[in-house]
């Protein structure tokens, strides 16, 4: 029989994404359709990354990269034990490496650089810098064929690369980080809250919001806010302020302690479609 030369169409939609832990206490977010999935960053145990993903219905054979933003601790926590117990390749950038100190796998290591467009089998990840003080970090969006996701944290500022991403998007998981009156009086020293706000470190809610009324495409349909700070921030504040703004589009607060549910982003379905263990597992 003659091999059958015709490219065959990629029907890769839909995409389904988590936050299997968001804040400074550790970050994971998975991104993939029924044959692959990416995670950026590893910043809880494998232990525990492995926990969450089971009871979400995930498995971890579909996970073919592990994409690090940047290497400050809640982001790579867990990678260097994930990565090797399951062998799955790392995509950093040389500074980003060199200063998490980490020793990985040299065959699992794969290098990117900003503006680097990455093909893990159906999904392309395309890497673009963000402020934030960290060697070389980057943001990243995932697509499959028209379905686009985007990962944001970590940010100082919202940078004119991160509109233009944003405004692609289908889904986002978008900075959050603290609300400005309660950092402002709030327990910390002087020092960290301007490291915090200065510009370098972390994104209000205020400039979230601003980002959010002034560029929502219209085919957002679900915004995950994320790294939502412990003492400077309040989940039900965040969701309150945004659900405010939200017409049809369907707010979540990532949590500091537990997965979200796995949401279906397809580019139709507006509604929440949360999909859990068997039910998940049965669909893909
Ligand atoms: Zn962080
Ligand atoms: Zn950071």
């Amino acid at each position: 029989m003659l091999p059958n030369l015709l490219p065959v169409p990629m029907d890769c939609n839909p995409l389904y994404i988590t936050s299997l832990n968001s804040g400074s206490n550790g970050n994971c977010y998975y991104v993939g359709n029924s044959e692959e999935a990416i995670l950026v960053d590893a910043g809880i145990s494998c232990k525990e990354t492995e926990k969450r993903m089971l009871r979400l219905g995930l498995s971890m054979r579909k996970v073919k990269a592990i994409f690090i933003s940047h290497e400050h601790g809640d982001h790579i926590r867990g990678l260097a034990v994930l990565s090797k117990k399951f062998q799955i390749p790392v995509y950093i950038t040389p500074r980003t490496l060199n200063n998490s100190k980490l020793s990985l796998s040299e065959d699992l290591i794969n290098t990117f650089t900003s503006h680097q467009i990455v093909q893990i089998g159906s999904l392309m990840i395309s890497c673009f810098p963000k402020i934030h003080d960290a060697a070389e970090p980057h943001s990243f969006m995932v697509s499959c064929g028209d379905i686009k996701i985007g990962i944001f944290t970590d940010l100082g500022i919202v940078c004119e690369q991160l509109r233009l991403h944003f405004q692609q998007c289908h889904a986002a998981f978008l900075e959050a980080n603290y609300d400005e009156d309660l950092l402002q009086n709030g327990r910390y020293p002087y020092y960290l809250k301007q490291r915090i706000r200065g510009g370098s470190g972390h994104l209000s809610n205020k400039q979230a919001l601003e980002l959010f009324t002034n560029c929502r495409p219209e085919k957002l349909s679900h915004l995950l806010l994320s790294h939502l700070s412990k003492d400077n921030n309040n989940p039900q504040l965040v969701e309150e302020l945004f659900n405010t703004h939200a017409n049809d589009t369907t707010i979540v607060v990532a949590s500091r302690d537990m997965e979200t549910p796995v949401f279906m982003i397809d580019g139709v379905t507006r509604k929440p479609v949360t999909l859990q263990g068997d039910l998940f597992s049965s669909l893909v």
